[in-house]
């Protein structure tokens, strides 16, 4: 689970990271009281959506006085906000965070995440933060340092001299960021978190230390022990349809292809993506209906595909294991008959129940393709919707 820059800066804030003083609004009306809060100045208006490269779409912006501020701010309320990270249809702006604004000196990366492969928490740092950091990873790398570090209570003091050790901090800027690295440490282990991203650290003129904006993205297995987190999520930001979707504990996921896909196991689903893909066609989304679904799942699984405009096919693959495919093919049947299916249907089904649930499809009259095995159904689902 994602949340937005200002949250993110508040748990820093708890713990003891450096942030600039801000304010969220989530109306114009509210906005002559709570600026009240910040002192008279230059401010940073900035968009809050659940994407990156903001600065670029022109999500943020700098403002002189209270006049500019309100002027942006209500041009920014509402707007479709279009980053590298948001896709052409970009996100709609319901929530903006003001902050004092600060003079940079340098723009620096800091990152902390859980690195799966080795088990370990890694920090990553460079100096040339900013908006073009993945142009730095991929043009120049070497200017990108890795650091891992073991699970354990505290983050010791040589390895945070590791981290920072490119930054070529002052004494005093030092102790700041010595007690930034083990905040992000702990907010990592406490809160549960798989990223947080620094981008940018900066040093200001005056040669303070400030985290400019803030990404931290929560491992959603651990939700259910952190209340707070989960306090925090906004659905605004999330696909409709994977809402719906954990309403019936489907495990789903948009994409951006046109062939939508109905399997049970993770496995399953991922290999049925991999030869989509060999067939020369792209997965409309990932989508494990679990091994005990029932037909109202099934039945939610493929009105969830369904309500996906790009979907320009369908293709089932069961194996019946605790499953058995007569049930899934009943619940198949009723939903296709139900919404008037007009797409291609493929379903390949093995498995528990097999033979009675291919009878089912067979014999329903319905335009339903059966398949005798995965790479039989790709290719007769690719061939169906040419
Ligand atoms: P992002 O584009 O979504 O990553 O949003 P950021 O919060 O990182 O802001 C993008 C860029 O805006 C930063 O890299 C800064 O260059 C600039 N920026 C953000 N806040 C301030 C500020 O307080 N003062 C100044 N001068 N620039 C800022
Ligand atoms: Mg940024």
């Amino acid at each position: 689970m994602n949340i937005h820059e200002y949250q993110a800066k508040k748990i820093l804030e708890e713990y003891g990271a450096p942030v600039s003083k801000g304010i969220v609004v989530f109306s114009l009306n509210e906005l002559d009281e709570k600026i009240k809060k910040l002192k008279i100045g230059e401010f940073v208006v900035k968009a809050q959506i659940h994407a990156g490269g903001r600065g670029k779409g022109g999500g943020i912006k700098l403002v002189k006085n209270v006049d500019e501020l309100s002027i942006q701010a209500k041009k920014m309320f509402g707007m479709k906000l279009i980053t590298p990270q948001t896709g052409p249809g970009g996100k709609e702006v319901k929530r903006i965070y003001i902050e004092e604004a600060s003079d940079i000196s340098k723009e620096l990366y800091l990152s902390c995440l859980i690195d799966r492969e080795s088990s370990k928490i890694t920090f990553i740092s460079s100096t040339e933060g900013g908006m073009d950091i993945e142009k730095v990873a991929s043009e120049t790398p070497e200017k990108i340092i890795t650091n891992k570090i073991d699970f354990k209570n505290d983050i010791e003091t040589d390895e945070i001299e590791k981290i920072i050790k490119i930054f070529s901090f002052n004494s005093e800027q030092k102790i700041i960021a010595n007690k930034l690295i083990k905040a992000l440490y702990k907010i990592l282990i406490e809160k549960d978190a798989s990223l947080i991203e620094i981008n940018p650290l900066i040093i200001t003129k005056d040669e303070r230390i400030v985290c400019l904006d803030a990404k931290m993205n929560f491992d959603d297995n651990a939700l259910f022990r952190r209340p707070e987190i989960l306090q925090l999520r906004d659905l605004n930001e999330e696909e409709p349809a994977e809402i719906e979707a954990s309403k019936y504990d489907l495990a789903y996921i948009k994409l951006n292809g046109s062939i939508g896909c109905m399997v049970n196991g993770a496995g399953l689903a991922m290999a049925t993506m991999d030869i989509i893909k060999l067939y020369g066609k792209e997965p409309a989304n990932f989508l494990d209906v679990g091994g005990g679904a029932t037909k109202e799942k099934v039945s939610a699984a493929f009105k969830l595909i369904l309500s996906d405009k790009n979907v320009k096919g369908i293709l089932i693959n069961i194996f019946g294991g605790i499953m058995r495919c007569d049930v899934i093919a009943q619940g198949v049947l009723d939903v296709a008959k139900e919404t008037n299916l007009s797409v291609p249907l493929v379903v390949r089904l093995a498995g528990t129940n097999f033979k009675e649930g291919k009878k089912i499809l067979d014999n329903s009259g319905l335009k339903i393709l059966s398949a005798i095995d995965l790479n039989d159904a790709a290719k007769k689902i690719v061939e169906a919707i040419k």
